[in-house]
């Protein structure tokens, strides 16, 4: 079995982007693209992540690959493989890399050797495929231990870190310890902050890319209320009569018409809410630094401390047998449940800890587009987020936001006026308060909403972010 995949990326057309962004910004990206073309003179741009769906990354890749391509680039997108132990060990690392414990397991010789040794082998499939001179994106800790070899092989090597942490700890200097080992030898790098690059990288090799959302993807494309209600009902979070089945279709990154087919596997204890129930909703992988259980005590003490309002909580995440590259999904998911079977029944009646379907990724991407959009509030309470894609989405949709303020998520909501930023994700008495405040005031939570659109479409869409790699890359290549 092979351990080295490429993902198709579907071609996309920059041209969707002139009604939000104007021609002007479009051009530019378009002429960037000639340029670097003609730089690369028949190579290709390589990226490298260890998975296709789940998590930002991925998200991220499918769309800016498409869209590049679209711009004539030959950018493709390749995923390893690896162990158990080995994905064990590069989750510990990210755990590391946001200044936390994980598993608390060693980052020694004997790690190494396990990371190492797995790399080795997608190594050897990897250098069939790329080229002397091919440039090679490589993204987080999974990859980061192939770039020696990419490098000996004659490509042009970078590295691409979706996470950080604001503040140093002892584990991120254990993280960034082991990784040095990899990594000192790669000469450009890109990270999400000023505040992660590491101590050791700050002599010019780093740049600074904040992460960005596509507008015309299943995830955030606009939608009615007539296919969001009929796609909640059908994968089974509303209640209702049946959709009538045309409205549960969407259509796909490559025009073709497609139907939300799958339900989600739902654990309430009550009845699904109604249409007109108002909703608060995170969305996230079920990893603990996104802090689900979080989001139930403070929903719970939300509804005891505030006379209990008729909202509902769902908690969704992807089906967690079904990411490859999280072995902590089952654990994690497994103690939200354990929670919610302690909360009180009046509390349990409104929660529901919805797994989604994931087996098709623009299928997943809709549901997820239809549940942002039909809740009162999004949530992400987060205790550490690289950026938090969650948070854009949902401020693309000019939902009103409670984030804590950790990570990207600060360079994103501006306190008060694009969503409301939690100064202490732990403190869940003021989250409670937080969401029964913009609960109750519908003109608030209207403003925060137009606000928080507004923004992403000034800073966070694709184009911005393709421009800047495309200016990087050149340089690298004209180097
Ligand atoms: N996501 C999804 N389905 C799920 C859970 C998450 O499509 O069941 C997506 C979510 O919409 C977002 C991405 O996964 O696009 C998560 O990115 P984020 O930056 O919020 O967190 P990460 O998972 O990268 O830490």
């Amino acid at each position: 079995m092979p351990l080295v995949h490429e993902v198709q990326a579907q071609i996309r057309s920059l041209e969707r982007f002139v009604p939000l962004l104007g021609q002007p910004a479009v051009d530019e990206a378009r002429n960037l693209a000639r340029w670097l073309f003609e730089r690369l003179a028949g190579g290709v741009i390589w990226n490298v992540n260890s998975t296709a769906v789940g998590g930002g990354v991925a998200e991220m890749l499918h769309s800016l690959l498409g869209y590049a391509r679209g711009a004539g680039l030959d950018v493709r997108w390749l995923t390893i493989g690896g162990s158990p132990d080995f994905f064990r060990i590069t989750k510990r690392l990210h755990h590391a890399l946001h200044g936390e414990r994980g598993d608390g397991s060693p980052l020694d010789e004997a790690e190494h050797a396990v990371y190492a040794s797995n790399l080795c082998h997608n190594a050897v499939e990897l250098r069939e495929l790329i080229r002397p001179g091919d440039v090679v994106l490589l993204h987080d800790p999974q990859t980061a231990g192939l770039a020696p070899t990419l490098l000996a092989a004659g490509a042009r090597v970078l590295w691409r870190c979706h996470i950080g942490a604001d503040e140093t700890n002892d584990d991120t200097e254990l993280g960034w310890r082991f990784l040095a080992r990899y990594l000192d030898v790669v000469r450009v790098m890109i990270f999400s902050r000023e505040t992660y690059v590491p101590a050791r990288y700050r002599d010019g090799r780093a740049s600074i890319i904040q992460p960005s959302i596509d507008a015309f993807s299943a995830k955030n494309i606009d939608l009615d209320d007539l296919t969001v209600r009929s796609i909640l009902v059908h994968v089974g979070i509303l209640e209702g009569p049946p959709p009538p089945s045309p409205h549960y279709g969407f259509s796909r990154s490559d025009d073709t018409p497609g139907r939300v087919e799958r339900s989600a596997d739902i654990v309430r204890l009550g009845r699904a809410p109604a249409w007109e129930t108002p909703l608060v909703v995170q969305v996230s992988r079920w990893d603990p630094l996104k802090d689900m259980l979080g989001v139930l005590r403070g929903f719970s003490a939300m509804v005891e401390n505030h006379a209990a309002p008729d909202v509902d909580l769902v908690l969704a995440g992807p089906n967690v047998r079904a990411v490859a590259d999280d072995p902590e999904g089952p654990a994690v998911f497994d103690s939200v449940y354990r929670a919610f079977l302690e909360e009180p029944p009046a509390v349990r009646v409104h929660v529901h800890l919805a797994m989604l379907p994931t087996a098709d990724v623009e299928e997943n991407a809709v549901i997820v587009n239809a549940l942002q959009r039909h809740a009162a509030i999004v949530v992400q309470k987060s205790l550490h987020e690289g950026f938090g894609l969650t948070v854009t989405e949902a401020m693309w949709k000019a939902r009103p936001v409670i984030a804590s303020a950790v990570g990207g998520i600060q360079d994103q909501i501006e306190d008060g006026v694009s969503g409301v930023l939690l100064r202490d994700p732990n403190d869940l008495d003021t989250f409670a308060g937080e969401l029964h405040r913009v609960l109750a005031d519908r003109a608030l939570a209207e403003r925060l909403g137009a606000a928080a659109r507004e923004r992403v479409r000034q800073r966070f869409l694709g184009v911005r972010h393709l421009v800047q790699y495309g200016e990087i890359i050149g340089r690298l290549v004209a180097a």
